[in-house]
Order: structure tokens, then C-alpha cells, then sequence
């Protein structure tokens, strides 16, 4: 059975109309409006129409203080990092060397050094599959689910150029959670890793994270998380979790591109080769022998984008302000409301029904396109996503080839959910 849900009343969506009235309250008491004028993008125009971002999925957008820090250190403080006395130099390396620090207090990892600086989660993902993946042999396996994103899938196969790595896949129920039991027959004396999305790009799903590590600890097998939809969103502990690594991505939590952490456990990471040579990695290099630097900096090849990663730190004030529990009631609420919604428009099939559910709707109308769908809405100022999400077999054992994705941020409003389901019943209509 596929993880879908169908509408199956016809449209009478006046009791939540009623309902809105009482939401749009609580986005007053919220003040959305102070958090939104952070974000100038907002006041963009699509086709005439206000925008209405519901891509954060993909990518979510940045507030004025992460682009002013970008500027800020273009301006005033651009010198490469850990080279030398330079004042500009050293200016710059603290600030990237304090956000290292905030980024391991952020998740309560042991110590600055478990934490690796990246381009995202995919390179942090390959980090690890190309790193650790010295410690696999012929015919060892690694368990991932069926709700991967490709970002979670490739790498591993990447390291079956090298030895014969056979990946097992755990599959999902029809409301799209984890099928547990099968995830704890996976297990066996060639088991080596486990690599598991925290929370489905797709689906929502938040999976049950906690208890996988306990399980994979159980049988002696450590763990990767890919938290690219997590982080963004909920209060993450590596410790409590007990977590082996935890990937995730700047971009989507209010930060600048082409920043990724990748914490990882001291004891794998003094273990583990380098990912990448070049300059910063080493302590000596000779023609003959090169002998690699302390953690983090074995891990961290090149000149990383120190600008960028600086500018973390003001993404990450903005989440502090705001609060995780605000950003998690302000997101369940729209996510069960606009759910409530859309399932009174018929045709409407969504998929992804958890009951630990992140703020992420996929959906199919009728017999539309997914393509057409996101079209018609964007000629009405709605930013969703189209297409397989980078989750192509997930989309196999769904037997679809794609949806539409709409997924929130901190910054929507229950207004903005009322023009979506609004737009969402113009295209029915012209669907039917
Ligand atoms: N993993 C998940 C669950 C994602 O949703 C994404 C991006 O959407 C990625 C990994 C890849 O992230 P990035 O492109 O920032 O490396």
C-alpha cells in the first residue's frame, strides 16, 4: 500500500475557514511580522502576485544579518584563514573558529574538533562513504532506507567502484514510517553501517532515530545520520541521540550556500584517512612521507569558505531568537492545518501520513502532472517543488514518478496557507 492519503469529501471547506480565524491569532501573538521583515525576499513579486515561498525543503531563505555578516567580512575582514600573523588573518580564522565552537554546542557534541566544515550534507555524506569506507571489505553491507535522498544512496554505491558493498534497504508502511521490524532483521555479522535520513525530504517522516542507534549499537554497528530536514527544524543532541555522524546543510537552516557540517565521534575520526589532500590537511610534507593535521583540519582540505561559514553563526542567532519551540509549534500548526485543508479537495492524494510528521506536504491531484500542477501554481505566486525530489526510489515503490512538495519554514503564515489552498482549488477545478 502506497503512503498516501485520499481526499474523500468534497470541498466544503467552511469549518476551516473558521478555524484560520483563530490561527491567524496565533501568528499575531507570534509576530510573524517581525520575523518575515528579516527575510526582504518575502516582499518579492511572482508574476504580479506575492510571493509565497513553500520551498524550504530545497532550500530556506536567508535573513538580512547572515547576508550583512557575508558583506561585513567581504568588506572588512576577506584574509585566508590559519595562514599566519597577519591581524586580518587572525581576525578571520576566530570568526570561523567561533562558529565551529557554537556549531558543536549547538549540537552538543564533545568537542570543536568532531566538527568538520563542508560544502553540505553531500559532501559530508562522501566524506564519510569515501573516509570510513577504507574499513569495509568485500561483500560487507549497509543498511539505508527506501526513503533515502540520493545524496544518501550514491556515495555508498560510488564506494562499490572499489569493493563489492551490498546495500540493504529497509521499506516503509503505508503511512510512509519505517517498517521496524525489518530494520532489525537487516542485521547480521557483515552489517557495517548504518546511514538514515532524520527526518524524509519527501515523506516528513521523522524517524525513530534514537532507538535505530540503540538497535545498530546493539550489533556493534555505527551509525550515519543525514540530518539535512532535522537541523532546520528541531533541537538536535548527538550524544543524546548517541549518534556516529550527523551530516547537515547551512542552506537549509537559514544560512548561507555551500556550508555542510559533518560531526562525526573522535574515535572514527582519529581512525579515519583523510577525504581530500592538499593544503591545511598536513602537518609535514616531504616527497616521501606527509604526516596529516590535528582534527578537525585533517578533514578539512583547501581554503573553506570561511565567509560563509562565519555568516553561519548570525543564521544560527537567528534560530536562537526565535526558538526551536516556536519553530516547531509554528510549523506543526501549519502542517496539520494545511493538511486538514487539502484533503477536502478532491482528487487530493498526499503522501506521507506519519504521526511524527516534519512540516513537509507531498501531493498528487486527480490525474495532473506534478509539472503541471507546480505551473499553474506558480503563475499564482507559489513557490513549490516538482518532480522525484532526489528520491528517485522512493518514488519506485510509490509507483509515481514524482509529486508536487510544499514544505514551511518559520516564516509562513496561516494567510499564506489560505492562498495555497485557494490556488490548490482553482487547479482542481481545472483539473476535474
Ligand atoms: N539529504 C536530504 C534528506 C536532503 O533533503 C538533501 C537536500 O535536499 C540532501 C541530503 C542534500 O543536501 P545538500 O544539497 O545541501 O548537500
Amino acid at each position: 500500500m502506497p503512503p498516501s492519503s485520499t481526499a474523500s469529501k468534497k470541498g466544503n471547506n467552511e469549518a476551516g475557514r473558521h478555524q484560520s480565524a483563530l490561527l491567524y491569532i496565533a501568528d499575531l501573538i507570534m509576530d510573524l511580522t517581525k520575523i518575515r521583515e528579516q527575510f526582504p525576499i518575502l516582499e518579492r513579486k511572482i508574476k504580479g502576485k506575492d510571493l509565497i515561498y513553500l520551498d524550504n525543503t530545497a532550500t530556506s531563505q536567508t535573513p538580512m544579518r547572515v547576508v550583512e555578516a557575508i558583506e561585513r567580512m567581504y568588506t572588512t575582514t576577506k584574509a585566508n584563514v590559519h595562514r599566519g600573523v597577519s591581524s586580518i588573518s587572525q581576525e578571520a580564522t576566530d570568526l570561523q573558529e567561533a562558529t565551529r565552537r557554537r556549531v558543536a554546542q549547538w549540537i552538543n557534541a564533545s568537542s570543536e574538533q568532531e566538527i568538520i566544515f563542508t560544502r553540505g550534507t553531500t559532501e559530508s555524506i562522501n566524506l564519510v562513504a569515501s573516509s570510513f569506507g577504507d574499513f569495509l571489505e568485500n561483500g560487507d553491507e549497509i543498511i539505508l532506507t527506501v526513503m533515502e535522498h540520493h545524496a544518501n544512496i550514491v556515495p555508498w554505491q560510488l564506494l562499490g567502484r572499489r569493493k563489492r558493498i551490498i546495500l540493504r534497504v529497509v521499506p516503509v508502511n503505508g503511512r510512509g514510517e519505517l517498517d521496524m521490524n525489518a530494520y532489525r532483521s537487516l542485521f547480521n555479522e557483515r552489517t557495517k553501517l548504518v546511514s538514515v535520513c532524520h527526518v524524509s525530504n519527501v515523506l516528513g517522516t521523522v524517524n525513530p532515530i534514537k532507538e535505530m542507534i540503540a538497535t545498530a549499537h546493539a550489533n556493534g554497528v555505527p551509525v550515519l545520520i543525514d540530518g539535512a530536514q532535522a537541523v532546520p527544524h528541531m533541537k538536535v543532541d548527538v550524544r543524546e541521540l548517541d549518534a556516529d555522524f550527523y551530516a547537515f546543510s547551512a542552506h537549509k537552516m537559514y544560512g548561507p550556500t555551500g556550508i555542510g557540517v559533518l560531526y562525526g565521534k573522535k574515535k572514527w575520526l582519529e581512525m579515519m584517512p583523510p577525504y581530500q589532500g592538499g593544503g591545511e590537511m598536513i602537518a609535514n610534507v616531504s616527497f616521501e612521507h606527509t604526516t596529516y593535521a590535528e582534527l578537525p583540519f585533517k578533514f578539512e582540505a583547501g581554503t573553506p569558505d570561511f565567509v560563509g561559514i562565519a555568516a553561519l553563526d548570525k543564521a544560527l542567532d537567528f534560530i536562537e531568537e526565535t526558538g526551536y519551540d516556536n519553530i516547531e509549534a509554528h510549523e506543526h500548526k501549519l502542517l496539520t492545518y494545511t493538511t486538514e485543508r487539502m484533503m477536502q479537495i478532491p482528487g487530493m492524494r498526499i503522501f506521507g501520513t506519519a504521526a511524527d510528521k516534519s512540516a513537509v506536504i507531498s501531493f498528487l491531484i486527480g490525474k495532473g502532472h506534478h509539472y503541471d500542477i507546480g505551473m499553474l501554481l506558480d503563475t499564482q505566486g507559489i513557490e513549490v517543488r516538482t518532480g522525484h525530489h532526489c528520491a528517485q526510489p522512493l518514488m519506485h515503490a510509490l509507483g509515481i514518478e514524482g509529486t508536487v512538495r510544499a514544505s514551511f519554514a518559520v516564516y509562513n503564515t496561516i494567510e499564506e496557507a489560505d492562498k495555497f489552498i485557494a490556488a490548490l482549488e482553482r487547479v482542481a477545478a481545472m483539473l476535474e
